[in-house]
């Protein structure tokens, strides 16, 4: 299924074009247009879907195996010493772009990519709501 308004559909499709380091029947890699790094990538399937929430299951696992490859690939390509890989779901998790998308982020010693959060400490309140809500 493919969403004629979404920018993702077409730049996966080849009707906008990209900088596309990767290409299969299920996805496109592509350079984002505005990078965290240098060599920043992006895993976007051919097909709609919103993000992980309504992703299909078979797209789902080789989607990792995509990503798997393209780091192997480019950290010898680009000389990163690391990766983050980030997918955001939904607006207050930062999605801006509401086609299923997987960042590969490479990072190099000294770079200032803010990936990160403030660590918190696990309640045991928290811990046995969460445990017992998932019974
Ligand atoms: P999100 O915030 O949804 O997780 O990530 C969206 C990403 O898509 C951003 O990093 C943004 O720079 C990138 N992006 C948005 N529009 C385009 C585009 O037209 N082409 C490319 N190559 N990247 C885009
Ligand atoms: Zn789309």
């Amino acid at each position: 299924m493919k969403d004629e308004n979404c920018i993702f559909c077409k730049i996966a499709a080849g009707e906008i074009p990209s900088a596309t380091l990767y290409e299969d029947e299920d996805f496109r890699v592509i350079l984002d247009l505005n990078p965290a790094s240098k060599g920043h990538a992006l895993i976007l399937p051919k097909e709609h879907y919103r993000n992980l929430y309504d992703l299909d299951d078979e797209l789902a696992s080789k989607v990792l195996v995509v990503a798997k490859k393209m780091v192997n690939r480019l950290r010898d390509v680009l000389g990163c010493s690391g990766y983050n890989i980030v997918q955001n779901n939904e607006g207050v998790a930062g999605q801006s772009v509401f086609h299923f998308h997987m960042h590969l982020i490479p990072r190099y010693e000294g770079d200032n990519v803010g990936i990160g959060w403030k660590l918190g400490t696990l309640t045991e309140e928290d811990k046995a709501e969460i445990l017992n809500k998932l019974k």
